[in-house]
């Protein structure tokens, strides 16, 4: 078997390319992403919402007076919910959209969808955290560099190619 991107010989069973790391079912999608992209993309999300809110909040707050923050809250949340939802469906989060990297289905390469991405983010990562986040760390030496919750929503995560 022959690396679609590359060209070199690849072992067949693996979903990356082990020479230039290029996703073996379909090398428009991407390429492997690495570990520390993954873990910023995921440490990031609670505070690009912390952010939004507090830039969001001072806006209002100079116009408005004080008492809007309430309301403020309401938007922000509203509007990341969804956004959320949108990227979702891509197989983003807003760090991972943020940082260039994408959960696929591990086959085809394709969205995952919304669902999948739902229990990817919530019992699979609920799971991966049970014994002493092991689950993260599998990623680390999976050879397609699967957490638990990859394994359990089916996917892989790759860094866009730039087109
Ligand atoms: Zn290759």
């Amino acid at each position: 078997m022959h690396c679609p991107s590359c060209s070199k010989e690849v072992v067949a069973d693996k979903l990356f390319c082990n020479w230039c790391d290029a996703f073996m079912p379909n090398k428009t999608v991407g390429k492997k992403a690495d570990l520390f992209r993954r873990g910023l993309a995921s440490a990031i999300d609670p505070f690009i919402v912390m952010i939004l809110y507090l830039i969001l909040g001072s806006i209002l707050g100079a116009i408005f007076g004080r008492g809007i923050k309430g309301f403020a809250f309401v938007i922000v949340t509203t509007g990341y919910v969804y956004f959320l939802s949108q990227l979702l469906s891509k197989g983003m989060t807003l760090g991972k959209w943020l940082l260039g990297v994408k959960v696929v289905e591990k086959l085809t390469g394709n969205s995952p969808g919304f669902w999948r991405m739902i229990l990817r983010e919530t019992i699979g990562k609920f799971v991966s955290g049970l014994v002493f986040s092991l689950g993260y760390f599998w990623a680390i030496w999976d050879k397609d560099g699967q957490a638990w919750h990859d394994k359990i929503a089916g996917t892989v995560v790759v860094k866009e190619q730039k087109q």
